[in-house]
């Protein structure tokens, strides 16, 4: 049978009989593991980044259950943001906000509802197939009234607490989507691109230097409309130079960038403050933005650089973050020239998008005789990481949650956590943390949490609310545009108050998901305190600059003080954070590409527990994987097959009850004390969250189990003892059980075909006591082990088949006295090495010697196990059962006396009843063979019953 058709067995099974409800059901007054889930988007198709991070979660949530523990597990959906409100504008061709705002956010939003769930049979179906267990039924989204209900209730703790504040200040802008993107957001989406790399003549209006013109240098044209100052260091070496005929003033060390400079004079930076140039452009003087008295001339600042431009800085206040600080400094005008959607507001260029228009910029400066050089350059660029347009600097109201005030809280709460691997929590995610900024948590958009911040509009008086209660009207919904309809009455002046327009940055709500899941503190408010924080965690590692991040910062803002979850807690104690998946060359998997295999055609092919057990143990934790086909049937083939056929083989021979019997023999009491010791490592493994190295052992456990345990046993299990099919019907049994949370499709089909007990997952894991006597036969076996396979070597070396049996084996007395003694271990290495005797010598140099002697005997010996082969093989190509007998026909030189000589060994291996010479018409199955290099016929019928 298919391991594909078993999986869909067992997949049928534990819904018909609700196996997963049982599990839950059967630990209910057991103590809790807490897990949360990050919720992922619904909109979008679930990929094989995705089975990753379920495959750890379920491999660790079923494994906790099996320790005793009631493991609820809870799924939840992203429902808000850009992902969906980008689905939606492609679908309605809709190019900016403003088309949106015409379209009616009612409709908008309706859009984006419709369209949250789009691929949420698609995930079940795929979470399902994997075996990942979850409370499919009572899932959460965050766009549910009560979620969003929840997120106020977090943010209006953080106002108490003055943790909230709006400012206006230069942010990485999206124009495109028109919102504001976080710095871990803009961390996401670097990207190498060209941009123009400008020299500008800034002419000098009068005073010493008149007649000269300043060089200042940009990447953004665009912006010089917006020039309000030029910045120079006070205490570098700046040069008036002539070069062409003209006079230009440029920092000493950036010379090179003229062709020909003369240097007429050195001049120190602070001698240059305060000079008066003429704009570039007039549109702005003729807004008359207050401050504009101050414009258009040099100020000092020790942020200018040396190594790229001229050592002039082109100030723009509105488009950069330290211009914005100095025209603060120096009260210079703040007016935008751009408005939101990336598009002038005044001036030649009105109504077109910034980028679009630097090179008419570039054109007409060099028509009005101001262009020193205009070159391209590749350079490291942010770009939006949904939708790829350049991002903008750009000055915006934004509201921040005061993440540097708690920086320190946050540090100490990232010691409470175990990370897996450990150098996340130093590294990626402690350095994170270090240099974190305010979060601008704010987005200037539709289809999110709305901001619940009310301004008065006469005194901008700012009033946040926290529940429904608050708010005091039955809506429609809690969101845009219902929201944006409720107004208050100012309680300071007595003016209207209106809804700030914003909503919340999507992270924001899927950071308040150990809190909104739950409808906290509104309902579940005991369950929520009792089970705050999770234990447990597990996502990709871009999550620690993401979702890990906003929990901590969450959770340690709200338990900054005590209100009712606690004091100074993280949101996770334990987290397990995986790399990113790559094909076998080290590119991305893309469907552009298909550089990966259909996840379909792979459960097909080889099972979701071949899958899964690849991922679990192909490559440490945190590290990037390459993945394919191949790899995944490596492990098929490996482990999971494997251990499928040493139960089939036990079923095979197991008939009837089976008797319990104690290990006696030493091949038994190794393979229980392996079994013993591979529990142990496991539970030790998984305690620290080492599901690699966990898997690992399970892998080297079913090698063992089958290239020794049932290679060397194969004989008395095929003739029935009881003591080794006692033994391996117990270790097939707890195997399946340290088993189950790897492969839970394979381990429950054998566990229930051997046991008739309902479900492997309903059992305990099961715990070994380390015991002298296993570590003594485990180093013993092994050592048996060592000279074993250096005998097999050694045959393989000189080229001697394995069935010739061999006179001797001779073993360094020195290297192995320990097991001189072990007659039982010496009896499996004779057999595995197929010699007649295990001589314990002193060897110089060497640790075995094989005596490579073939006697007659020994040949004819030799032939006539390759008969029993060939036989046995006939048998196999007839169709016949164990049990069926056969007549034996033969023809050749000498066979007649190596059969009867042998024939005891014969009808024991091959079910003989009669040997004759000849042949006749209508044998079940005939050969013709040669054993050195004489040919024989064989031939077989069955028996008469
Ligand atoms: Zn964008
Ligand atoms: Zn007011």
């Amino acid at each position: 049978m298919s391991l594909s058709k078993i999986e869909e067995e067992v997949l049928d099974f534990w819904d018909r009989e609700n196996i997963f409800q049982k599990s839950i059901e059967n630990r209910k007054d057991a103590p809790a593991f807490n897990f949360y889930d990050g919720p992922p988007f619904a909109s979008g198709n679930p990929h094989y980044g995705h089975v990753l991070t379920s495959s750890i979660k379920d491999t660790v949530l079923r494994y906790k259950t099996m320790r005793g523990y009631n493991v609820p597990r809870r799924l939840g959906w992203d429902c808000h943001g850009l992902p969906v409100e980008n689905l939606i504008e492609k679908e309605l061709n809709i190019k900016s906000k403003r088309e949106i705002e015409e379209m009616g956010i009612l409709k908008f939003n309706e859009a984006c509802r419709n369209n949250v769930f789009n691929c949420v049979d698609e995930w079940r179906n795929t979470l399902r197939r994997i075996g990942r267990w979850a409370d499919y039924e009572n899932d959460y989204a965050t766009m549910e009234d009560s979620y969003i209900e929840s997120v106020w209730w977090v943010l209006k703790t953080l106002w108490n607490k003055g943790l909230v504040y709006r400012d206006y200040r230069v942010t990485p802008y999206c124009y495109r989507c028109g919102t504001p993107v976080s710095n871990f957001e803009v961390n996401q989406g670097y990207a190498e691109t060209e941009d123009p790399s400008v020299f500008i003549r800034f002419n000098v209006k009068k005073g010493k230097f008149e007649g000269a013109s300043l060089l200042a240098w940009t990447t953004t044209p665009w912006t010089l409309i917006s020039n309000v100052a030029l910045v120079v260091h006070p205490d570098m070496q700046y040069v008036l130079v002539e070069e062409q005929g003209r006079k230009l003033i440029l920092l000493k060390e950036r010379i090179s960038v003229l062709e020909e400079p003369k240097v007429i004079e050195e001049i120190k930076g602070k001698d240059l403050e305060g000079v008066e140039y003429e704009p570039l452009f007039d549109d702005l003087s003729k807004e008359k933005p207050q401050g504009i008295e101050n414009a258009f001339r040099v100020y000092l600042a020790d942020f200018v650089g040396t190594e790229e431009g001229t050592g002039v800085v082109h100030t723009a206040v509105m488009y950069g973050e330290e211009d914005f600080n100095l025209g603060k400094k120096y009260n210079l005008p703040f007016r935008h020239a751009v408005d939101e959607a990336g598009k002038f507001l005044f001036g030649k260029w009105e109504g077109k998008r910034v980028k679009e228009t630097d090179e008419e910029i570039i054109e007409d400066l060099k028509k009005r005789d101001l262009l020193e050089k205009s070159e391209r350059m590749n350079h490291s660029y942010p770009f939006c990481w949904r939708c790829d347009t350049p991002l903008l600097y750009y000055a915006l109201h934004t509201w921040y949650v005061k993440v540097e005030k708690i920086k320190e809280k946050l540090l100490e709460n990232n010691r409470k956590i175990r990370w897996v691997p450990e150098h996340v929590k130093e590294g990626r995610f402690g350095k994170w943390l270090e240099g974190a900024r305010d979060w601008a948590f704010s987005r200037n958009r539709f289809w999110g949490a709305p901001i619940p911040i009310w301004e008065c509009s006469s005194c901008n008086e700012l009033k946040c609310i926290g529940s429904k209660k608050e708010l005091g009207k039955e809506l429609e919904d809690l969101h845009r545009p219902y929201i944006d309809e409720v107004t208050f009455r100012c309680q300071n002046c007595g003016g209207e108050m209106k809804r700030v327009e914003e909503v919340f940055d999507c992270w924001f709500e899927s950071g308040s998901m150990p809190y909104a899941q739950w409808h906290y503190p509104f309902e579940n408010k005991e369950y929520v305190e009792k089970n705050f924080p999770a234990d447990f965690i597990a996502e990709g590692v871009d999550q620690t600059r993401g979702w890990f991040y906003t929990l901590h910062v969450l959770a340690t803002a709200l338990t900054y003080e005590d209100v009712g979850l606690g004091k100074n807690k993280p949101a996770f104690l334990n987290t397990i954070v995986n790399g990113f998946i790559f094909d076998d060359k080290g590119k991305k998997l893309s469907k552009k590409l298909k550089n990966y295999p259909d996840m379909t055609d792979v459960f097909e092919k080889y099972g979701a527990d071949s899958l899964r057990f690849f991922l679990l143990s192909s490559t440490p934790v945190g590290e990037d994987y390459r993945f394919s086909e191949e790899r995944v049937k490596e492990v098929y083939t490996g482990i999971i097959s494997t251990f499928y056929h040493s139960f089939s083989f036990f079923q095979t021979y197991s008939k009837g009850k089976i008797e319990k019997k104690e290990a006696q023999s030493t091949l038994n009491r190794w393979i229980v004390a392996r079994l013993r010791e591979t529990g142990r490592k496991v539970v030790e493994e998984m305690e620290g969250y080492n599901l690699t190295k966990a898997s690992r052992e399970l892998a080297a456990f079913a090698e063992d189990l089958s290239n020794w345990y049932i290679r060397r046993s194969r004989d008395l299990i095929k003739k029935g003892d009881k003591e080794s099919l006692s033994v391996f019907r117990e270790v097939l049994v707890s195997f399946s059980k340290i088993l189950a949370p790897f492969a839970p499709f394979l381990s429950e089909h054998v566990y229930k075909e051997i046991t008739g007990e309902t479900s492997v997952h309903l059992e305990d894991f099961p715990l070994f006591k380390e015991k002298k006597e296993d570590q003594d036969i485990l180093k013993k076996m092994e050592k048996g082990r060592e000279i074993a396979s250096m005998g097999l070597k050694e045959r393989a070396d000189l080229q001697i088949k394995v069935r010739q049996p061999l006179s001797s084996l001779k073993v360094s007395l020195s290297a192995f006295q320990e097991i001189k003694d072990e007659k039982e271990i010496m009896n499996l290495i004779k057999d595995e090495v197929n010699v007649k005797e295990v001589l314990f010598e002193k060897l110089s140099g060497e640790k075995i010697k094989l005596d490579a002697e073939i006697t007659p005997e020994l040949k004819e010996e030799g032939q006539a196990r390759e008969i029993t082969r060939v036989i046995q093989n006939l048998r196999k190509k007839g169709g016949l059962t164990l049990e069926d007998k056969i007549n034996l026909y033969y023809k050749g030189k000498n066979i007649e006396e190596v059969l009867s000589k042998w024939k005891d060994l014969l009808r024991e291996e091959t079910n003989i009843v009669a040997m004759q010479e000849g042949t006749k018409e209508g044998l079940l199955a005939t050969k013709e063979i040669k054993i050195e290099g004489e040919s024989f016929f064989l031939g077989i019928e069955r028996t008469e019953k």
